[in-house]
C-alpha cells in the first residue's frame, strides 16, 4: 500500500454507532484530509443492533451499505478493516470473527470482559498475520507524546514516584437508570472501563506493571430499571490502587466513575529527581513542567500550551494555543493503525501490549477478593 498513488482504497467496516462508533466514524472520514500519507478510505459497510438504526447511520456517517447483522460487515469482501465498537460483551466473538474473515480489526477497549477471550484474541491476531489494535486514544495526545520524549530526555532526571487519577461523574447520579456498564457482563467496572485508560499511559510513559494492591467499591448497590423495579449493581464504580512498575517506580491509580464534577479528569503527576510534570486530560491542550536547573528565584511550574511543534498537532493545525479535542485523538489513532497496516512503525497499543494491560486488571481484581498484594505475571 505505499506510496498511495495509485493504492487501492481501504475499505472500512464499522460496528456500533453509539459514542466510540460516532467517533471512529468520524476518524475514518478525517484521516487523509488531515494526515495526507494514507491511502483513499472507502466506507463500505455499517453493522448496527437492527436494520432501520443501521440505514440511519449509514446515511449520516457516509458508508455504502448497512446491515443489521454484524456478520455480513465482517464478511464483505470489500472490507479489509472492521471498527468494533459495541458493548465490551461482544468484542471477543467479533474480533475473533473478524480475524478469522482475513479482516484487520481496530477494536474498542477493553479488550474482553474475560482474560482467557483476551488470550484467545491476542493468539488469534498472531495466527491471521493482520493488524489487530484497540482504542487507546489517550496516548496519542500531542502533550502526552512530548511528556513522554521529555521522559526520554530525562529533563525531570531519573522518575521515582508518579500518581494517576481517572475521574467522571456519568454514574454520580443514584437514580440513573440500570444499563449495560452496571452488569458483570462488561467486566469489572472501575477496572476494565477505567482503569485501563490510565494503564495505557503507564504502558506509554514506563513500560508494563509488576505488582498491584487494589481495593474497589460500589457507591450504589442498586439502580432503578426502565420498568420501574429494582437491579443489583454487578459491576463497581471505583478503585484505589497500590503499584509498582517493571522498572522501579512505585506509584498509585485511583479511579472513579461517580465522581460529581469531574467530567473527563486523567491527572498524571510525575515526580523525579530533577523537577516533576503535571498533566490532565480535561486541559489536553496544556501541561506543567517543574525543573531545578531553573535558578531559585524563578522557580514554579511553567505551563506549556501544546503548539505545531507538538507532533502531531501541526497536522491539525498551524496555529499554537487552539488546541485538540477528544475526537482528534481518535483521528491520531486511525492514523497510527494505517500506518501499521501499512508495515510502517506505528505508536499504538495493539492485542499483544493489550493483553499486559488486561493482565494487570485481572490481578487488580484478584487482589481485591484476596485482600492482598498480587504480582502482575
Ligand atoms: P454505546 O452504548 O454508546 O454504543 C454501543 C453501540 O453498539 C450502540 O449503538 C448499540 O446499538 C450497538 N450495538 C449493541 N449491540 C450490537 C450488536 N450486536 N451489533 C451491532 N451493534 C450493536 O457504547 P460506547 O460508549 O460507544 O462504548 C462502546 C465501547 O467503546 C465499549 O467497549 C467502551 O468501553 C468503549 N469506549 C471507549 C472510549 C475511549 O475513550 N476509547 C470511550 C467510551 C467508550
Amino acid at each position: 500500500m505505499s506510496g498511495h498513488g495509485n493504492a487501492r482504497a481501504l475499505g472500512v467496516g464499522l460496528i456500533g454507532t453509539g459514542f466510540m462508533g460516532k467517533c471512529h466514524a468520524l476518524a475514518w472520514n478525517s484521516v487523509r484530509a488531515v494526515f495526507g500519507d494514507v491511502p483513499p478510505v472507502r466506507l463500505v459497510h455499517l453493522g448496527e443492533a437492527n436494520a432501520e438504526l443501521a440505514s440511519q447511520r449509514a446515511a449520516e456517517f457516509g458508508f455504502a451499505k448497512a446491515s443489521g447483522d454484524w456478520r455480513a460487515v465482517i464478511n464483505d469482501p470489500d472490507v479489509d478493516v472492521v471498527s468494533i465498537t459495541t458493548p465490551n460483551q461482544f468484542h471477543p466473538e467479533m474480533a475473533l470473527a473478524a480475524l478469522q474473515a482475513g479482516k484487520h480489526v481496530w477494536c474498542e477497549k477493553p479488550m474482553a470482559p474475560a482474560f482467557d477471550d483476551a488470550k484467545a484474541m491476542t493468539a488469534a491476531a498472531k495466527q491471521s498475520g493482520k493488524v489487530a489494535a484497540l482504542g487507546y486514544n489517550y496516548i496519542q495526545g500531542p502533550a502526552i507524546r512530548h511528556i513522554r520524549q521529555l521522559l526520554a530526555e530525562k529533563i525531570i532526571g531519573d522518575v521515582n514516584h508518579l500518581r494517576i487519577e481517572m475521574d467522571e461523574d456519568f454514574m454520580a447520579d443514584p437514580d440513573a437508570l440500570f444499563y449495560w456498564k452496571h452488569a458483570a457482563t462488561s467486566g469489572y467496572g472501575a477496572l476494565d472501563d477505567f482503569a485501563v485508560h490510565p494503564l495505557s499511559l503507564l504502558w506509554a510513559l514506563f513500560g508494563r506493571v509488576s505488582r498491584v494492591m487494589c481495593d474497589m467499591s460500589k457507591p450504589y448497590a442498586e439502580r432503578r430499571t426502565q420498568d420501574g423495579g429494582m437491579k443489583a449493581v454487578e459491576t463497581y464504580d471505583s478503585a484505589s490502587v497500590l503499584l509498582h512498575m517493571e522498572n522501579g517506580v512505585a506509584g498509585t491509580l485511583q479511579v472513579n466513575r461517580s465522581a460529581w464534577g469531574r467530567k473527563g479528569r486523567i491527572a498524571l503527576q510525575i515526580f523525579g529527581s530533577k523537577g516533576s510534570i503535571l498533566f490532565d486530560q480535561e486541559r489536553a491542550n496544556e501541561f506543567q513542567l517543574y525543573v531545578t536547573a531553573d535558578r531559585p528565584t524563578e522557580q514554579g511550574y511553567r505551563t506549556i500550551l501544546t503548539a505545531p511543534h507538538h507532533d502531531p498537532y501541526g497536522r491539525f493545525i498551524p496555529a499554537p494555543g487552539h488546541g485538540l479535542g477528544f475526537n482528534d485523538l481518535k483521528i491520531i489513532e486511525c492514523h497510527e493503525l494505517i500506518k501499521r497496516i501499512d508495515g510502517k512503525e506505528a505508536h499504538l497499543i495493539g492485542f499483544e501490549d493489550g493483553l499486559e494491560i488486561e493482565r494487570t486488571v485481572h490481578a487488580m481484581a484478584r487482589s481485591f477478593s484476596e485482600q492482598r498484594w498480587v504480582d502482575v505475571r
